[in-house]
């Protein structure tokens, strides 16, 4: 890849991290609570709001994602609740609004976050692992909206929701069946809700990211990003900052993510309801003039052939 001389540029870096989107204090007096939101993207898209004013929930079941949050938000200038909460189980849910509620006030945006996540085979995906992906990413998802939208309607008050999705909702997930799935009903969830709720004052909105390494990458997603063959050999580490295999030419960064975050709550995006905004410099859309010959997923994984147990 010789990029100066073929004029391949890709898409410029952003802004410098701790630059703001939005006017300062947009979110002054205003509560944000995010599912997931002590590592990688939830911990990214929490700061952005910090950094505009406003107050954190921040909900997920281990303890060290929670004081990673309270350290990274506190650092960012937020008052910060964490709330130790299995989005599998309503009424930890509940309980979480509550203790929200009590420190705070009732949140004004719901960042519903929190997923699941690794790579296999569908032949070989048991039972139990597509019924916890599916438990965590679609029901939790619709649990943790469902808890904001009926304590809102029951106040008479507006609020903002944000549904982080992925792009293998339109396209399917070879290796991902159980994540690709729900993250469909995730996305086919944002545009019922919004219906649903829109007249009582809330919005819904889908964020879908692109490619956006972070360090807390869990050991099954980095193996998948590592260097199988790819000729570039840029995936290996799987925190690597350019790609040749996007159109981008790089990956995302995660401040860009919390930008469209902030913006798709904000009050100067009320009239964008229903919508799914996809992050990911076009990578999703990308088609070649013929297509690479077909390797399966077993292949990708370095899997042998398939048998029964
Ligand atoms: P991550 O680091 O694995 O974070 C997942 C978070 O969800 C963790 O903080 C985890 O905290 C929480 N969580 C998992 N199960 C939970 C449960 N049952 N109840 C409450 N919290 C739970 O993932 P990420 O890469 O930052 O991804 C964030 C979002 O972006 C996800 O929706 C993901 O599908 C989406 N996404 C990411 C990428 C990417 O490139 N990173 C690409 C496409 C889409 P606890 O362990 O403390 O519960």
């Amino acid at each position: 890849m010789t990029e100066a001389s073929d004029g391949i540029i890709g898409l410029p870096e952003p802004p410098a991290l701790g630059a703001g989107a939005l006017p300062a204090g947009t979110y002054a007096d205003r509560t944000v609570f995010v599912t997931g939101g002590g590592t990688g993207l939830g911990k990214a898209i929490a700061i952005e709001f910090a950094r505009l004013g406003a107050n954190l929930v921040v909900a997920s079941r281990k303890e060290d994602h929670l004081e990673a949050a309270r350290e990274a938000l506190t650092e960012a200038g937020a008052k910060v609740r964490t709330v130790a909460c299995d989005i599998r189980e309503p009424a930890e849910i509940a309980a979480a609004f509550d203790a929200a509620v009590d420190t705070f006030g009732l949140p004004d945006v719901l960042i519903n976050n929190a997923a699941a996540n690794f790579p296999v085979p569908a032949e070989e995906m048991s039972p139990n692992a597509w019924r916890t992906v599916v438990d965590i990413t679609l029901n939790g998802t619709y649990f943790c909206a469902r808890e904001f939208a009926r304590r809102h309607l029951a106040a008479g008050t507006p609020g903002s929701i944000v549904n982080i999705g992925a792009s293998y909702a339109w396209t399917g997930g070879p290796g991902f069946a159980h994540s690709a799935a729900a993250k469909a009903g995730v996305k086919n969830m944002v545009e019922t809700l919004a219906v649903e709720w829109g007249p009582y004052g809330i919005q819904v909105n889908g964020l879908v990211p692109g490619l956006f390494p972070h360090e807390d990458m869990t050991a099954a997603i980095k193996e998948n990003l590592a260097d199988k063959g790819n000729p570039a050999g840029i995936h290996a580490a799987g925190t690597h900052d350019k790609d040749p295999c996007q159109p981008a030419m790089r990956v995302g960064r995660p401040r860009e993510l919390g930008w469209a975050a902030t913006f798709l709550a904000s009050p100067y995006a009320r009239f964008i309801s229903g919508h799914t905004l996809v992050v990911d410099g076009a990578n999703w859309q990308r088609r070649g003039l013929v297509n690479p010959p077909v390797v399966t997923v077993r292949q990708q994984m370095g899997k042998g052939p398939f048998e029964l147990p």
